[in-house]
């Protein structure tokens, strides 16, 4: 096992599953031979949710797996919508454009943006910074990174806003298509009225946008928009395949092979899938679970290492402050 560049600990209050893990964790994991006062049980558990997650006692699992894994470079990621400092970017693209052309869309994510958009940026920044020795006792580099949203014609604006950012890396995506997060299941019925095959170009034509722009270090989940399998024509994902290689290769940047959709979601495949990596074999890949807890840190990373190295590719790559590293399989 070596790395897991995309983990997010960023599934807050505003998600039942987040909540029940600190539930389990606390009544079966932590205390279940213990008998603590049940107000010193609470108190922590009131931490991690006052925290948004920002906690060390919380961030101890992670530490936990990522050792029982065997990974040596971890880089925790939290999505931009999560951070105050940029919801008036979310604002515009997924709220007020939206509005303009379907009202109730509009609503629905201005609901979403107000209950995940709860932290800031630095508040996320300070707490890995502190944690870094204590993982690097245990012999793994922690990287702090942002996932980037990128929508069409935000190169500049996104450029500025990553210079000021002190990162140690960026991850770029596209979860949206014309203001639609097409990710959201509540919202899964819009793809019944959406013409796939101009959904598919438009979505990687933003890609494409995205990664010659080079504000990014890494892309995302190429293909997510098939997360509820609508997926695209042989001939267009050709197509935007061979296009996306060429284009990584220009701008010397790293695809991610991400795991995110294979256990969080119908289509239950990576991103790209393991066929399609063939596409991309000659580009510079890193690996991610794109966890959302502590319990799916390292998710296929040694099977995807193995696959990876059958197909003769031997390093898998990732960025820190803008200086590329590698690692032998
Ligand atoms: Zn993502
Ligand atoms: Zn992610």
């Amino acid at each position: 096992m070596t790395i897991d560049i995309h983990i997010h600990l960023d599934e807050g209050p505003y998600n039942n599953e987040y909540l029940k893990k600190i539930f389990h964790y606390f009544l079966e994991k932590k205390y279940s031979s213990k008998t603590l006062d049940v107000n010193i049980k609470l108190n922590e558990f009131k931490n991690i949710i006052e925290n948004n997650g920002y906690d060390k006692t919380w961030f101890d699992l992670y530490l936990e797996k990522a050792v029982e894994k065997n990974l040596k470079v971890v880089g925790i990621v939290d999505h931009m919508y999560r951070f105050k400092e940029f919801k008036h970017y979310f604002q515009k693209h997924i709220v007020d454009d939206v509005y303009d052309y379907d009202k109730a869309l509009s609503d629905i994510q201005s609901e979403w943006l107000d209950r995940v958009c709860v932290t800031s940026f630095d508040q996320f920044k300070e707490f890995i910074q502190s944690e870094k020795q204590k993982w690097k006792d245990h012999g793994i580099e922690l990287l702090y990174g942002l996932e980037v949203d990128f929508f069409s014609g935000e190169a500049d604006f996104l450029k500025q806003t990553i210079e000021c950012l002190d990162l140690d890396y960026t991850i770029g995506s596209v979860h949206f298509y014309k203001g639609f997060g097409f990710d959201n299941p509540t919202l899964k019925h819009y793809f019944n009225q959406l013409d796939l095959d101009a959904a598919y170009t438009t979505h990687f034509e933003t890609i494409l946008e995205m990664i010659r722009a080079n504000i990014v270090d890494i892309i995302a989940h190429v293909d997510n928009l098939k997360v509820f399998q609508f997926e695209p024509s042989n001939m267009i994902k050709d197509k935007y395949f061979k296009q996306i290689s060429l284009a990584l290769n220009d701008t010397d940047t790293i695809i991610e092979w991400n795991s995110g959709l294979k256990y969080r979601y119908p289509v239950q495949q990576s991103c790209p899938s393991q066929k399609d990596m063939e596409y991309f074999i000659k580009n510079k890949i890193t690996l991610s679970s794109d966890s959302h807890l502590y319990d799916d840190i390292g998710y296929d990373v040694e099977l995807k290492e193995n696959y990876l190295k059958k197909l003769g590719v031997n390093e898998v790559y990732y960025m820190v402050r803008k200086k590329e590293h590698a690692i032998n399989l």
